[in-house]
């Protein structure tokens, strides 16, 4: 039998679980603290732990991570990890690092079902779920690393985004539990404000999320009108744009910020017109509380698009800010080490490339 991974537990799950050991609820609360507020990975290291208990635990568990591909430092700190999967399929988790803030940006799924057509993990196909251990060992791992990096026992992150290859709300079994780590004052202490889920319209999921989890919520909007919007985000067919907007000011009743995100990729020719901003404007002013994050394109082969220029992203942004709407244009980051979000599944899709990698090792580490 395989040992249970713990990483796979939120709190109550490792609770339940060490009760099976005939452990109190206080013990799993130790060894939660060891694990992800200490990043232990070893039971010998958790002293305050019985050694009767350590010696049951080494028995039936482990702490298990995921094998790492490679891992690039940008000129600019942003830090890109890409991890196996197994099976051939890996995942990216991105570090940013800001004056007043860390934000991690972390993966759900390996590939994704939705096929939205200017995202290259899109192109590339869905192939499977991560696990509530697979979510976690991202940020498990990427906070630990950091603090040895930066020797500090301070937290280094302090914000995570649930945007990462994958729909995050598609794999909603395992990304719950994963949320409840990150929020959970013995686990990473974030705030409910600093977790992100960002989804693509998944109008059944948004209303479980603001029951089960509340936290704050990005959509992919990037169209203005139904028509576009079931080219660009195929999702839209069976949640058209009237429905999405019912379900965030619903999810508004419940969340810790007072606004939702839309998230709009600017696409040259196709969404960044004039007249698309005033649609926007329409369909949002009076109905709901919201920010609009302008992405600029990250263009790869197979997409057929390109890029807005920045006059045009200003012009745009210029309408929707006379109309009343906060409107920001999302810096890129991390470009020598292709980071940007679109760009995450283009090591995976190529997978002889990714497995030539595993075979040499890991690539050397750029100097920040
Ligand atoms: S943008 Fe998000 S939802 Fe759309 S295909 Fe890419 S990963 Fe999936």
């Amino acid at each position: 039998m395989s040992a249970v991974n713990l990483l796979d537990f939120d709190l109550d799950g490792l609770a339940a679980f060490c009760e099976q050991l005939g452990e109190k609820r206080f013990r799993a609360t130790q060894l939660f603290r060891w694990i992800h507020q200490r990043g232990a990975s070893d039971f010998d290291q958790m002293s305050d732990l019985a050694k009767s208990l350590r010696a049951k635990l080494a028995g039936q568990a482990d702490i298990r991570g995921l094998p790492i591909i490679s891992e690039h430092v940008s000129s600019d700190g942003t830090v890109k990890w890409l991890f196996d999967v197994g099976a051939g399929n890996a995942v990216e988790t991105v570090f940013i690092p800001e004056d007043d803030r860390g934000t991690l940006c972390v993966s759900s799924q390996a590939g994704c079902a939705v096929g939205c057509r200017f995202c290259s993990t899109g192109h590339q196909g869905f192939s499977r779920n991560l696990s509530t251990g697979e979510i976690l060992a991202q940020l498990w791992h990427a906070e630990h690393a950091l603090r040895a990096r930066l020797q500090t026992s301070d937290r280094v992150i302090s914000n995570v985004v649930m945007m990462g290859m994958g729909e995050p709300l598609q794999n909603y079994g395992a990304l719950v539990p994963a949320l409840r780590v990150m929020l959970d004052d013995h686990g990473y202490g974030l705030s409910r404000r600093r977790v992100t889920v960002s989804t693509s319209g998944v109008v059944p999921m948004i209303d479980r999320l603001r029951d089960d989890c509340p936290v704050a919520l990005a959509v992919s909007l990037h169209a203005s009108n139904d028509a576009l919007r079931d080219e660009l985000v195929p999702i839209n067919r069976k949640y058209p744009i009237d429905e999405l907007l019912d379900a965030c000011v619903r999810y508004l009743d419940k969340a810790p910020r007072d606004f939702v995100t839309f998230e709009y990729c600017m696409l040259d020719g196709v969404n960044d017109s004039d007249e698309h901003a005033r649609q926007l404007l329409n369909l949002v002013r009076g109905r709901i509380s919201c920010k609009f994050n302008l992405i600029p394109f990250n263009p790869f082969p197979a997409s057929g698009l390109r890029r807005s220029s920045s006059a045009r992203v200003q012009a745009f942004a210029k309408i929707l800010v006379d109309g009343g709407i906060v409107t920001t244009v999302r810096k890129t980051r991390g470009d020598d080490i292709d980071a940007a979000c679109g760009q995450l599944a283009g090591e995976v899709q190529d997978r002889t490339h990714v497995r030539e990698r595993m075979t040499r090792g890991p690539i050397p580490i750029r100097p920040a």
